[in-house]
């Protein structure tokens, strides 16, 4: 059998058909999943063929059969976790992107996608307004993103002491210490296990999950070795980020690598007007982003940021020695990431940020903050909703009288089915957390999520 494109052409005309139903139907449909993963998989109870089936009836199956169980978390309505929609131009580079189908590990072998990139790349330098010598790599999610500044900062600091990692392994090594603020995110302690560096040391935080200037001081001084920090950008709860400057100049003194996990309040930087608040932030090592949250490309994508080139090469690089880079030498997108077979993650990114221009991804992330503000101020209007953190960047957290009511008040807006708002736990309390992470999500959708709050609240 002979691949020509009019094999392809009847297959993508139905998955084109179903994207585009599917797509149409985001701002009306119920936002949750008729069915659960049990129920689609009795759904597509049939045993594996033996014979072939066509390429067409196969994907029509999946989408017919799989409609019923998808969430719309590309919906306006959509408010849980931290997820984020998808811009049309990210989507259609997308497609194009699977089409190509382009191993995107080596810059020899894939030209185009390695070029676009690194175009990614310079631009993003550019509008988060970090050092444009940075080296940039595009991993599955903020989790890799994470991994990647962290474990750069597991070979620099090993390195300054006259620990040869590459040689000798982990065990043996001088003690790493790492100091993590208490509200970081899960998957900083998941990086940790993955890079041997246990459990890391909690700096206590303020009443917004800020790390606190006075007890980073105590826990620099209070032990010594070579030290890892890792700050915060975008608190899941508040939103709020830490005080860069201070704690980044400090920890410097103590020969500290700093990374910041900014999945998705990194881009706050690109707004001039929420940027101030992040000063000094530039003066970090290393930060893990998400591309797949606020920029609203398609799933996955994260973004990892370091600001040494060289110890990344050096840790990811085939070639596992302490490398001094010639001046411009770009490097393989693969010695940029976790990954070494890899899909061109980045060139959605490239989509995105054309597509939007410069003052369009300042407008994105405003207008994302914006929303978060009216959704604050009209839910304290519902009474014996408490608004519980100052509206930082795109996350609103409230909670009601007591746990019980809150938990009893989040079960009735997930059956609503109209919106979809996430119960957490915050500073020992229940919570109801909104973010506004979505490119489409208007003023409309913002009252129809505090009419289901009152709602929910009143029955
Ligand atoms: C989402 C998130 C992560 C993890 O990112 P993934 O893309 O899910 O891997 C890390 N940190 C913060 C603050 C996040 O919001």
């Amino acid at each position: 059998m002979s691949a020509d494109g009019e094999m392809y052409s009847e297959v993508l005309e139905v998955a084109a058909n179903h994207s585009r139903a599917w797509l149409n139907s985001l701002s009306s449909r119920d936002v949750n999943p008729q069915k659960n993963a049990d129920e689609i998989k009795l759904d597509m109870n049939f045993a594996l063929p033996d014979g072939p089936t066509d390429a067409k009836e196969v994907v029509e199956k999946l989408a017919e059969v799989g409609e019923a169980g998808l969430m719309a978390m590309g919906s306006g309505r959509f408010f849980g976790w931290v997820i984020g929609g998808t811009l049309p131009a990210a989507l259609g580079a997308d497609w194009l992107v699977s089409t190509w189908d382009q191993n995107s590990a080596s810059r020899i072998a894939t030209p185009t996608t390695a070029a676009i990139e690194e175009i990614a790349a310079k631009w993003l330098l550019d509008i988060l307004g970090l050092p444009s010598t940075a080296d940039v790599g595009f991993p599955t999610g903020g989790m890799m993103a994470n991994f990647t500044g962290l474990i750069s900062a597991r070979q620099k600091v090993l390195t300054d002491v006259g620990w040869d990692l590459d040689k000798k392994g982990l065990i043996g090594a001088p003690a790493v210490r790492v100091l993590v603020g208490q509200e970081r995110h899960d998957t900083v302690d998941r990086a940790l296990r993955y890079l041997g560096l246990g459990e890391p040391i909690e700096v206590g935080v303020d009443d917004q999950g800020r790390i606190s200037i006075d007890a980073l001081r105590s826990a620099l001084e209070g032990s010594s070795g070579p030290t890892i920090l890792c700050l915060q950008a975008g608190n899941l709860h508040s939103g709020a980020f830490d005080p860069f400057r201070e704690a980044i100049e400090m920890a410097h003194k103590f020969n500290a690598w700093v990374h910041v996990d900014g999945a998705f309040g990194l881009w706050a930087l690109a707004s001039p007007a929420l940027r101030p608040a992040l000063d000094g932030i530039e003066l970090a090592d290393s930060w893990a982003t998400d591309a797949h949250k606020t920029l609203n490309v398609p799933y996955d994508c994260g973004v990892a940021i370091v600001a040494h080139p060289a110890v990344l090469r050096s840790t990811f690089g085939v070639h596992a020695s302490y490398l001094i880079l010639a001046d411009g030498d770009h490097g393989d997108p693969s010695e940029k990431v976790p990954e070494f077979s890899r899909r061109a993650r980045g060139v959605p990114v490239w989509a995105a940020l054309y597509s939007l221009g410069r003052n369009g991804i300042a407008d994105l992330v405003d207008q994302l903050v914006g929303n978060a503000r009216l959704m604050a101020r009209e839910l304290a209007k519902i009474e014996g909703c408490h608004v519980l953190n100052a509206i930082a960047f795109t996350q609103v957290c409230f909670a009601f009288e007591n746990d019980e009511r809150t938990d009893e008040i989040c079960a009735r807006l997930i059956s609503d089915k109209s919106i979809w708002i996430s119960g957490s736990k915050w500073r020992g309390r229940s919570v109801l957390r909104v973010s506004v992470s979505n490119w489409s999500t208007n003023v409309d959708d913002v009252m129809i999520a505090v009419e289901a709050v009152r709602r929910a609240a009143s029955s």
